[in-house]
């Protein structure tokens, strides 16, 4: 595996493996990786010739009272972990090296940013949209891996690639979790063991929507506020930043589910800020029977 710290020489490595007819998976990431992020690079790895990631922990998607700081940053582990799946160039930039001279343009989907976690991290989407638009500029990528566990975030990028014409193939995975339904995440090593045990609880939340909605509930509010008790019962130190249940593509709230559906939340357990969320779908009603009469 072949480490690029310059965006210069990585764009040029991979155009020219790319004018020669190579298919080039991508995969972004900031580190920390594990078991989620090895899945992108195993999908990258089983559909492309060549296989990019990136770690890069994007200084203008945290706010100054995040963690920017203290994010995790296990550099020679993630370069064990990515030798192991084969991984044929790391691109590994510093923040000057990606913005140099402060620059001053910034990607912004309107509207899509607003939902869910973006109500609570106002100008977060546009440092990922921004980031995600240069890295795929310095990184002329055939297909770019993300993971369903970032739902909002997978859907602004497909709306940013679709509108500024970015010529790549979005690819959107399933979410690794641990045995205990946990998502995996970067955050998680924010938790205690007991912390980590109970937010399992919050796969279960979601889960207990997917049960109502299967039994026929359709009213938003009534999983909500069903979700909410059993998180504030299971797990002794949550705030919930939200619990949402939206439609998959404009991510407007729905108020009552008669289709497909994207159930999402936003926990905080102790210090981490853990979101997760599935998609659900109304079962189509059984056809009615058609009644025989008989004539005579
Ligand atoms: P991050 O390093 O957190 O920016 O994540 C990099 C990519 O990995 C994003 O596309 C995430 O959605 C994806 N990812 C993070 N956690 C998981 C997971 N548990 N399962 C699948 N993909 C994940």
């Amino acid at each position: 595996m072949k480490i690029i710290k310059s965006p210069n020489s990585i764009y040029k490595t991979i155009a020219e493996l790319k004018q020669q007819g190579k298919t080039i998976g991508f995969v972004p990431t900031m580190g920390a990786l594990h078991a989620g992020h090895i899945s992108l690079v195993k999908h990258a790895r089983k559909e492309n010739d060549i296989v990019v990631v990136s770690i890069f922990v994007n200084p203008t998607q945290f706010a100054p009272n995040e963690d920017l700081k203290n994010y995790p940053r296990p550099f020679r582990k993630d370069c064990e972990f990515l030798r192991n799946e084969n991984t044929d160039f790391l691109f590994h930039p510093s923040p000057e090296a990606m913005y140099p001279n402060k620059s001053k343009t910034v990607i912004h989907v309107r509207k899509l940013h607003k939902f869910l976690c973006g109500s609570f991290r106002p100008s977060h989407f546009d440092g990922v949209t921004t980031v995600i638009a240069k890295l795929l500029n310095i990184v002329p990528a055939t297909k770019v891996y993300f993971g369903q566990k970032d739902y909002q975030q997978s859907v602004i990028i497909k709306k940013m690639v679709d509108d500024m014409n970015i010529p790549v193939r979005i690819m959107v995975l399933p979410i690794v979790r641990e045995k205990s339904g946990l998502a995996l995440s970067s955050r998680n090593r924010y938790l205690s063991e007991v912390e980590k045990a109970e937010a399992a609880n919050l796969y279960k939340s979601l889960k207990l929507a997917r049960q109502m909605i299967k039994d026929g509930e359709s009213n938003s509010k009534t999983i909500i506020s069903e979700m909410k008790s059993f998180i504030k019962k299971n797990i002794a130190d949550s705030k919930i930043d939200y619990i949402s249940i939206v439609d998959p593509d404009s991510l407007n709230s729905l108020k009552r589910i008669d289709g497909k559906a994207v159930v999402a939340l936003a926990v905080k357990v102790g210090k981490a800020r853990l979101i997760d969320n599935i998609i659900v779908s109304v079962p189509a009603p059984a056809p009615k029977k058609e009644v025989e009469l008989g004539l005579g």
